[in-house]
């Protein structure tokens, strides 16, 4: 006999405790134990090519999985956050984060969003050279920073296989460009110009982008931080944080790359970065939570059109919104359960598209895919969305925000589920859309 997997667990207690109603046809999951083994994962891999009591500090960028629940767990595994947005900010200090475990980062930083990172003590990652010139305005009028202060820099690379998630182009908006005329000069003079300037931030790029060009990036940092320490005539860099990016494999259960692979190749390539010089902080978000979340919908109908079946179910665009705007660049996988819960793997397979509820055609999670054939009432899981997915809902249609539950499932007994978001009710939802003006 196969025993039940943590995921079909996770799919009985749900229908014990939540069941898929008319109200509430679908939901999203997430492995609590999946979650911490990645963070473990990513300690270990860290620790074991960085020098003994030279500051690590991991960071989560809290858009791939802004849910304040999460962002508490994952400070208690020992990662911090990293945020782009006030609103992020919001949600790390209401996870209970302390400052010195928090990283801003935002290539559209206001002015009050760098007085209030100064005073607090929040490491923050300056974009440009007006953004440096703010902060100048800043330090100038008394406001010295609390934490330390970082440049970002785009060491222009190349992009990978999904232009939208490369920032090391010629031409991306992020960071100083550094192969651009007179930028390296300017960047090495406005570090020893600013005492307090002490990081370089590079972030090559996130899902579709090789470890090698990563490890690349990271190196250019390193080269850039070396010239700008020789030029100051002192360790002014002292840390270098080396941004996220490590890709997902969506096509299995694997995990592949691991974070050991980036970590040992980070240590070949760029060797001078762990002889004990330099203190580190990582923002990995994809790759900590993706292959521990999934979005479980109910089946509606199920009809045929030109020859193609078609089952209508309520996950689409509005949980799966790259997946249904860029299919080629981000396909899912889809698992098949009947009503009970019971996971649905009998019978021939047949080609059939899997299609969300949102009124544009478009709205498909996975096209002419083999799948048992589904029938009303099934449920279909859309698996590796623990990341990006229900966390980053698109508004269409006025389809409420699922509840997101967290679960822990050891094999014996039934899972235990942990409410991490409350499905947004319809009242919640009216007010939404200005229905209290
Ligand atoms: C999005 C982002 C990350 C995280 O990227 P992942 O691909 O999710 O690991 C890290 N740093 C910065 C600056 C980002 O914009």
């Amino acid at each position: 006999m196969v025993l039940p997997s943590r995921r079909d667990l996770a799919v009985r207690a749900l229908l014990a405790r939540h069941p898929l109603t008319d109200d509430q046809p679908l939901a999203a999951l997430l492995d609590l134990q999946g979650v911490r083994d990645a963070a473990n994962d990513l300690h270990a891999a860290f620790d074991e090519v960085t020098a003994p009591g030279r500051p690590v500090l991991h960071t989560f960028a809290v858009k791939a999985g802004s849910l304040v629940p999460v962002l508490r767990l994952l400070d208690g595994f020992g990662i911090g956050c990293e945020v782009a947005s006030p609103g992020e900010l919001a949600l790390a200090r209401a996870a209970g984060l302390a400052a010195d475990r928090i990283v801003l980062d935002s290539p559209a930083k206001t002015p009050a969003e760098l007085a209030e990172a100064l005073a607090l003590g929040i490491a923050l990652n300056a974009d440009n050279p007006q953004e440096l010139a703010r902060l100048d305005a800043l330090v100038g009028a008394g406001r010295e920073p609390a934490g330390p202060v970082g440049l970002r820099v785009n060491p222009q690379l190349g992009g990978g296989t999904i232009d939208a998630m490369s920032t090391a182009t010629a031409t991306s908006k992020f960071g100083v460009a550094l192969g651009d005329p007179g930028a390296r000069d300017w960047v090495v003079r406005a570090c020893t110009d600013r005492p307090w300037l002490t990081r370089l931030h590079c972030h090559v790029g996130s899902q579709g982008m090789a470890l090698e060009r990563m490890a690349a990036g990271v190196r250019a940092t390193y080269e850039l931080a070396e010239e700008i320490n020789a030029a100051a005539g002192r360790h002014q860099i002292d840390t270098l944080d080396i941004g996220g990016g490590l890709p997902v494999n969506f096509g299995s259960d694997e995990v592949k790359p691991t974070f050991r692979e980036y970590a040992r190749l980070l240590r070949r390539t760029v060797p001078g970065l762990f002889d004990g010089r330099y203190g580190l902080v990582t923002e990995f978000g994809r790759s900590l939570l993706a292959k521990s979340g999934f979005i479980l919908a109910r089946v509606e109908y199920t009809k045929s059109a030109g020859g193609r079946p078609i089952a209508v179910t309520h996950a689409g665009a509005q949980v799966a919104v790259r997946t249904v705007f860029v299919p080629e660049s981000w396909p899912i996988r889809v698992a098949a359960y009947h009503a009970d819960g019971l996971p649905k793997q009998d019978g021939p397979q047949v080609r059939q598209d899997v299609a969300g509820p949102c009124c544009f055609a478009g709205d498909l999670v996975a096209r002419d895919r083999p799948l048992p054939r589904l029938v009303p009432g099934d449920l279909v899981a859309l698996l590796d969305t623990g990341a990006y997915y229900f966390s980053n809902p698109f508004g269409y249609n006025a389809l409420p925000r699922p509840g997101v539950y967290g679960y822990s499932a050891d094999g014996e007994g039934p899972a235990v589920l942990t409410t991490l978001r409350r499905p947004q009710t319809v009242a919640e939802l009216v007010a939404e859309y200005g229905g209290d003006c």
